[in-house]
């Protein structure tokens, strides 16, 4: 056993600084990215934020709505005969996913996809990116897709990012254990990092590479968007942030004949698993939970007030782009996580 005693952060942890600036109006901020993909050689051009692969949250309509911006990464239970009608008949590839685990029928579903409608970007998701067999599996579809980007996660570490980055050849490498909303793996098993840590490491990894990251799970508010992306990361993927609008799907909760609320829950919890796999297998513990979040309306005015604290951001640390954002923040520690003081030495108390 080993104990790493350096300070590590998540996003309540940090607030940035503002800075003198001769900077233009927050109007003027641009928030457009522009990438050239590592691996696939393609490119992406808007804000890069992306809709969550959950069942309830990378919807059609979510992808209709943010797109051509914004991103989406499609949940994998769409049928191939919908996802065959919506490729057809919207011209939004640019701005979507198509999510796949690690099953042999995933794969051939991409497969039957693919070959009908031409993807560009696929997001190969598991729960824990770590195991030689999720790199493998990586490393085949891309052997099989060289023209595809490739989002894979999730990992937290940079050796991780570095294994997928080369060996699994993926483009972009997918930040997060433990942080969702809905996640109760740090409960469950004690395994996790903090994610704002997390994403500087990460990114700094994958930069050193010509890679990207997407920074998943634990952004709650602008701020925390905003913290991501200063801290580095490429994409921030959304799930609570963008659940409870009129483009969800699942199960609404309604009064008087009105939505009120809608009923939300990982991916990894009971409910997914009744409703996905049967029910739970014996040997796991759920690693999500359920919960509501209230009716928020169209994501439209969301996503206004994302980008505007997006902006903003930039206006108050003098980033006239959002990619300068990162270089032009600094982070001050507002909280002291308990037992740990500055210089990586431990305190009894806190
Ligand atoms: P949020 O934006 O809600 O904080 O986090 C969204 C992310 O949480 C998802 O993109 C996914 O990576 C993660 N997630 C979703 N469902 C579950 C789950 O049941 N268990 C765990 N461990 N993570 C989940």
């Amino acid at each position: 056993m080993r104990i790493d005693y350096e300070l590590k952060l998540d996003f309540d942890d940090v607030l940035i600084r503002p800075k003198r600036s001769e900077s233009p109006s927050r109007a003027a901020v641009v928030l457009r990215r522009d990438y050239e993909f590592l691996n696939s050689g393609q490119t992406w051009g808007g804000i890069p934020i992306i809709a969550s692969n959950m069942d309830t949250v990378g919807t059609l309509s979510m992808a209709r709505a943010l797109h051509p911006e914004m991103m989406t990464c499609l949940h994998k239970y769409y049928s191939e005969e919908s996802l065959l009608d919506f490729f057809r008949s919207e011209e939004l590839r640019q701005s979507v996913f198509f999510t796949l685990g690690i099953q042999d029928s995933e794969l051939e579903k991409l497969r039957a996809v693919h070959r009908r409608v031409r993807l560009k970007h696929v997001c190969i998701d598991a729960a824990n990116g770590y195991t030689k067999y999720f790199v493998q599996w990586v490393q085949r579809v891309r052997e099989e897709f060289p023209e595809l980007t490739i989002m894979a996660g999730n990992v937290a570490t940079p050796e991780m990012v570095q294994e997928l980055l080369i060996t699994g050849a993926a483009d972009i490498v997918k930040i997060g254990i433990g942080p969702g909303s809905v996640c109760t793996t740090r409960v469950k098993t004690a395994v996790g990092y903090p994610q704002l840590s997390a994403i500087i490491e990460c990114a700094d990894a994958a930069h050193g590479l010509r890679g990207h990251v997407c920074a998943d799970g634990g952004c709650r508010t602008p701020g925390d968007v905003v913290k991501a992306l200063a801290a580095g990361a490429d994409y921030v993927m959304l799930g609570g942030m963008l659940a409870g609008h009129d483009e969800c799907e699942g199960e609404w909760i309604e009064r008087d004949g009105r939505r009120v609320a809608m009923k939300f829950y990982g991916m990894s919890s009971a409910t997914a698993m009744e409703k996905y796999a049967g029910g739970l297998k014996n040997y796991r513990a759920a690693e999500g939970r359920e919960t509501t979040v209230p009716w928020r309306g169209p994501v439209a005015a969301t996503i206004q007030e994302i980008s505007g604290g997006i902006r903003s951001a930039c206006a108050y640390v003098g980033a006239d782009r959002l990619k300068d954002l990162s270089k032009c923040t600094t982070f001050v520690l507002c909280r002291r996580p308990p037992g740990v003081v500055s210089h990586g030495t431990a305190m009894l108390g806190g």
